[in-house]
């Protein structure tokens, strides 16, 4: 599997893990966007919510994404979950993964 983020689940390549359980993974991004920028992706492959067949998945990524802004502190002021799907979208990384940005107040319409 040459999937990166699997090989961050595997800890086949080195990632900042911060959270873990049976179904998701949470770890910095390499490139943060904002104060706070976690992505939490699910431990089985799924290249895109496009992909999801099984819809109690991205309600356990969406959960787990909420509590891991709450131990960053950011739950409070306000965050954003994100997920970028396909091109026009502006997805890079073909396994399905939730930004979640905070520390800063956010601008919308997004670019
Ligand atoms: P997306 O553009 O929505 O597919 O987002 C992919 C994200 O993954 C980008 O924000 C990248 O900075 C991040 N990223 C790519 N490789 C790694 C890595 N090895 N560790 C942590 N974050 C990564």
């Amino acid at each position: 599997m040459s999937c990166i983020f699997c090989k961050i689940v595997t800890r086949e390549i080195p990632a900042t893990i911060i959270a873990e359980d049976d179904y998701c993974v949470a770890f910095r991004d390499l490139h943060p966007q904002a104060a706070t920028h976690v992505l939490v992706i699910p431990k089985e492959h799924v290249a895109s919510l496009n992909q999801v067949t099984d819809p109690l998945l991205p309600g356990r990524l969406l959960c787990f994404a909420r509590d891991v802004a709450a131990a960053e502190g950011i739950a409070e002021r306000g965050y954003r979950v994100v997920l970028n799907t396909n091109a026009d979208g502006g997805q890079t990384v073909f396994h399905l993964h939730a930004h979640v940005l905070g520390g800063k107040a956010m601008g919308w319409p997004p670019g």
